[in-house]
This record gives structure tokens, sequence and C-alpha cells, in this order.
């Protein structure tokens, strides 16, 4: 169409946009980092699409980001020679939410703005964050390799629709223009707008540019140039050696690439030789994002070869139990071709993949050892992910067990704090395995009778009530060579425990309580496989216990609940 055309938001848009015009407020400086962090990946992009096709790049190759104002007009405007966008490119990355679960995401807001404002820094709120404090946003977007009457004008007050419209734009990429809102005019500034992109966008790779000025000593004010200059230091962070790059700039770099607004829990960056080179910049992030448990959901490493972004969510760079990883991996040896499919089968990938696995796993032990309260946060953030490795990981299933918390009969709280280590120096004499009760909550787990004889005795016992538990326990049966032992389950040895004295009572009672047990035998046969009488007990009458080799009654449930 050669006209303008005005369209509604997704249902979505306009939630994220009401929200977060009302819950982001104190933070509105973010749209400039958002912006930037579009451009910067959308030169990403175009570098990338330019190795095959270098006619892309057109008389224009120096990627860069400006960042420009006009009082007089009361707009601020950043644009870069990046991808560009199309038409229907622009339509559906500015007028719709793709992301898998977003549904499911807004069904939790409620209404609660401090609340809210949390969520919504989980989901990440990017190009939508420009009307925090524009009450008009302009986006003039050319795709890169189409002429220029192929432009692109979007236009929208953010209230719930936008109109589109062709122009004529001879530079390739996207210029954004925020009308701002009256009470904005802080960022009409130099001064201000320079500090702001110093904070938020030194660590990226191309230059950020803004008008150069000088001091006019006539006029006694500074006066533009006509030039421009870099406001950033323009080289990859994760290039720089460590001790060029404050703490700071590793946390904004983790903002831009996790689109966090948090600061991370821990990074880990290093520069790795050998037989495979490559550079792993990774951090923890102190949140979970909404869709840790989607399978589908992008996975946070991005992919770079000799310093050119190659991909996003490229998953064979970490296995799957670490998905909650953010960062970026640069490889020396891949070629810049690579795709996928290649990925998949590379061994130059699989050496990344373990190597990245094993630093995680130091920085997560870093974590445990040396910042017990932030690895507390780790763990009930993370703690049901990392649990995963457990199966997924044989050949690192020691370092994740050492790793797990857990609730236990010693704490008798339902924080996870105890790790297997912790209960093997507690364990009692005589003592040869690690008890477990697995439940469906921590109250049933706590209040399960197999735990009577084990707390009359004094033996911790491991309460467990997540759902990946089950799972878990069939690839983790032992730790240091301990095997670890449901209660519910078969003759146990506690019974060995047990003093001669209550074993003398129990073969007594059994005596005296045969004809009971051979009436309820015969009245349950058709239910149970044997009824005996047990010291295991001290307060019920009676339990149901599973044979040695048989199905836990969790899991019998949870399987009958998926309809096995
Ligand atoms: P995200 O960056 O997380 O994908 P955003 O809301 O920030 O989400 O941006 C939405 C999409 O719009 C981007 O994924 C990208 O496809 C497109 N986009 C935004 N800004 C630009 C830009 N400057 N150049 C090209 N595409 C852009
Ligand atoms: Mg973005």
């Amino acid at each position: 169409p050669s006209t303008s055309e005005t369209m509604g938001f997704q249902a979505e848009v306009k939630q994220l946009l009401h929200l977060m015009i009302h819950s982001l407020y104190s933070n509105k400086e973010i749209f400039l980092r958002e912006l930037v962090s579009n451009a910067s990946d959308a030169c990403d992009k175009l570098r990338f699409e330019a190795i095959d096709k270098p006619e892309l790049l057109e008389s224009d190759p120096d990627l860069r980001v400006r960042v420009d104002f006009d009082a007089t007009a009361r707009t601020v405007t950043i644009s870069d020679n990046g991808i560009g966008m199309s038409r229907d490119e622009i339509v559906s990355n500015l007028g719709t939410i793709a992301r898998s679960g977003t549904r499911e995401f807004f069904s939790q807001l409620t209404g609660d703005k401090q609340k809210d404002a949390q969520l919504i820094g989980q989901f990440g709120v990017g190009f939508y964050s420009s009307f925090i404090v524009a009450d008009e946003v302009t986006v003039r977007s050319r795709r890169a390799g189409s002429p220029a009457a192929e432009g692109v004008q979007w236009k929208s007050d953010g209230q719930g629709e936008f109109s589109v419209e062709p122009v004529e734009k001879v530079d390739r990429g996207t210029e954004i223009t925020l009308h701002l809102r009256e009470e904005e005019d802080d960022f009409l500034g130099s001064w201000k707008l320079r500090d702001i992109l110093r904070r938020y966008s030194d660590h990226i790779s191309l230059p950020v540019q803004m008008p150069k000025e000088e001091w006019d000593k006539d006029a006694s004010e500074m006066k533009r140039t006509g030039e421009w200059e870099s406001v950033n230091q323009a080289s990859a962070l994760w290039t720089r050696s460590k001790s060029d790059i404050t703490e700071e700039q590793y946390k904004e770099f983790y903002k831009h690439v996790s689109h966090d607004f948090e600061d991370p829990l821990a990074w880990t960056h290093n520069r790795v030789e050998g037989r495979s080179e490559y550079t792993q910049l990774l951090f923890v992030p102190r949140r979970a994002p909404f869709d840790l448990y989607d399978r589908d959901a992008k996975r946070g490493v991005k992919l770079y070869v000799k310093r050119v972004f190659i991909m996003d969510d490229a998953e064979q760079l970490l296995p799957g139990y670490l998905r909650f990883v953010k960062g970026v991996i640069d490889s020396a040896d891949l070629p810049l071709n690579v795709s996928r499919e290649i990925l998949q089968e590379s061994r130059d990938v699989r050496s990344i993949r373990e190597g990245s696995a094993k630093r995680v796993l130091s920085l997560l032990e870093d974590m445990a050892e040396n910042r017990k309260e932030d690895y507390a946060v780790f763990w009930s953030t993370f703690g049901q992910v990392l649990k995963e490795g457990t199966g997924e990981d044989p050949s690192n299933q020691e370092r994740v067990a050492k790793l797990l918390r857990f609730a236990s009969t010693h704490n008798e709280s339902d924080v996870q704090d105890v790790s297997l280590a912790d209960y093997v120096s507690r364990m009692k004499e005589g003592q040869e395995k690690i008890y477990y009760v697995t439940a469906e909550s921590y109250n049933a787990a706590k209040n399960s009778p197999h735990l009577e004889i084990f707390r009359k005795k004094g033996i911790e016992v491991l309460l467990l009530w997540d759902r990946v538990d089950e799972w878990m326990l069939s690839y983790l049966t032992a730790f240091e060579e301990k095997q670890l032992a449901s209660v519910a389950k078969g003759g146990l040895d506690v019974e060995a425990l047990a003093d001669e004295e209550e074993k003398k009572k129990q073969s007594e009672v059994a005596e005296s309580l045969k004809p009971l047990v051979d009436r309820l035998t015969e009245s349950l046969k058709d239910k149970v496989k044997e009824v005996r009488v047990t010291l295991r007990l001290v307060d019920s009458p009676a339990c149901v216990v599973v044979d040695e080799n048989d199905m836990s009654p969790h899991l019998q449930r949870m399987l009958h609940a998926a309809g096995q």
C-alpha cells in the first residue's frame, strides 16, 4: 500500500505500554539503553549478513549509532546504519510481542505497581520503553539492500494504535525520534545524554556518537562543530583485559545481553587457549526469566566468531540445565558462516560447551563457598533447573550433586539449605545411607509417617517435594559412596540400627500379632504384597511402604496424573 495505514497494537502490547508508563517511571532513562541496545543489535545483524553479501554495506561500511537532540522541537533521535526493517518487519516487531508464554505472563500481573515493575523487568521492555518519556514516537527505517523508495515510517502516541506509511529514506538503517513529554526537558541536553550513554553503553562494541561541541570564546558557549564524536570506548567488552573492566561495566554489559533490569548475581570472564580458542563472559542472573521452564524459550548465550556476532539463542553452547546463564562466547576457531546445523556437529562447539559448563560450575562452587547469601538467592531461583544436571550431565554429576541444597529434618524448615556434604557429616555411627522422603509438598514430606522411626533415632532425613526430584533421584543414586535411600522403600537398614532389645521386642510382638497379620494379609491380598509388623512407626498405627525396586507412590501419582 502506498498510503498511510492505521493499525491496532496487539492486546499484550497495549497492556505492556500502559503498565510500563505507570510503573517504570522512576527508571525512565532506561529507554536510552534499550534503543541503543537495539541499534547495536541491528548493526551486529547487518555485519553478519554482510559476510555473504558485502554489497549490503553499500558505500557506508562503518557501523555506528548516533544520538542527537533538538531542544526547540523537544526531540531526541537515535539512529543507526544497521540492518533496518521492511514494512512487514516494522509492523510485526513494533506492534506485537512474539515470545511464547507472553499471554500467561500478562495474566500474572497484579496491578500492584512495585510487583508489576519487577515482573516487567523480567520480561524485558525493549523498544516500548520509549513511551515512558515520549508522547509520540516516529520510526523511519529502510532495510539494507532495499531501494531508498522502500523506506517505511511508523508513528504512534503509545495509546493503542500506530500508523505506517512508505517514505523515501536515503540512508540505510533505522532512525527513532522521540517527542518528549512536557516534563522531560532534562533529556534535551548534551551533558545529560552523554552521561547516560557513558553509563549505559560503554560496553557496546561499535561507536556511539554525539555531535561534537567546542567552546566558542566569542559567544561564551558550546557550539557544534558539525562532526560526530564517540562517547564510548567502542571495543567489545569481553575482548578487554579483566583489569580494565569495572564492575559497573560488567553489570551494564549484562543488562545489554540479558534484557534484565537488575544486576547479575555473578560472572566469569575467561580467555581459553589450547585445543580450542575462545573467550567467554558468562553471567548468572539474580532473577529467573518468566519462561525459565519453557523448553523452547530462548537461551541466553550469544555466539560471536572473532568479534562478529553470529547468533542469539545458540543452545549448543551450554547444557540445558545451565540455561539460566546469559552472556557471550566468542570463538576464534569456528567459521564465520557457521550455521545451527554445523554447530550441532562441531567438535569445537563440544569443547566450548564442556569448558563453559565447567566454568559455570566453578563459579557456582565459589559462590556456595564464599558468598553463601548470594548462593541462597541462586538456589531458590534456579535450584530446580540445576537439579536437571544430575541426569543430563553424567560427567559433572558429582560437582552438581555437591551444589544441591535440600530441606531436612535437621533444620525443621522448608528452606533448602542443607548440602549432601552437610548431611554426610552428621550421619550416625553405623548409618550407611542418605535417607530422603519425597512428597507433594513440604508439609506432606515433613509429616510423613515414615519419618517417625528416623526422628526417634535421631537420624536426619532430607525432605524433597520439587517436581523434578523423583526424576533426579533416578539418576543420582549415591553421593560419596553413600547410597541415597527412600524412607518409604523396603526393609531398609533402620531395622539394623535397632538395638538388641528392640529386636527382641519386635519378634515377640510379631509372634503375638500373627493372627491379626494373617487376617490382614488375607483381606488385603489383592492390594498389597505383604503385611508385616514393623519397628519403623512410633505414633502412627500403620503405613504403606514400597518394595525396594518399585516406583515410589509419589512418582506413581505423578505418572497417573500425566495419564500413564
Ligand atoms: P528485543 O530487542 O528484545 O527483541 P525490542 O522491543 O527492543 O525487543 O525490539 C523488538 C524488535 O524490533 C527487535 O527484535 C528488532 O527486530 C526490531 N528492532 C528494534 N529496533 C531496531 C533497530 N534499530 N533496527 C532494526 N530492528 C529493530
Ligand atoms: Mg531490545
